[in-house]
């Protein structure tokens, strides 16, 4: 399951950048994973994404 932890993340627009299909930016500035994202379409660009995010906040667990 990917996740974004609202902690960690500093709202820096990467991970939205890369892939918009997937990653969005809450009122708040954070980031959060889109409702009905298809995250196997994009799994390269979420991969890239999860790499790219200065604090590690993006992560995939089973
Ligand atoms: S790349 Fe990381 S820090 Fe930047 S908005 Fe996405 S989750 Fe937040």
């Amino acid at each position: 399951m990917l996740k974004v932890s609202k902690d960690a993340c500093i709202g820096c627009g990467a991970c939205q950048a890369l892939v918009s299909d997937v990653f969005d930016i809450d009122d708040d500035g954070l980031a959060f994973i889109r409702e009905n994202a298809d995250i196997e379409k994009y799994i390269d660009d979420v991969n890239d994404a999860i790499d790219g995010c200065p604090t590690g906040a993006i992560s995939m667990e089973d």
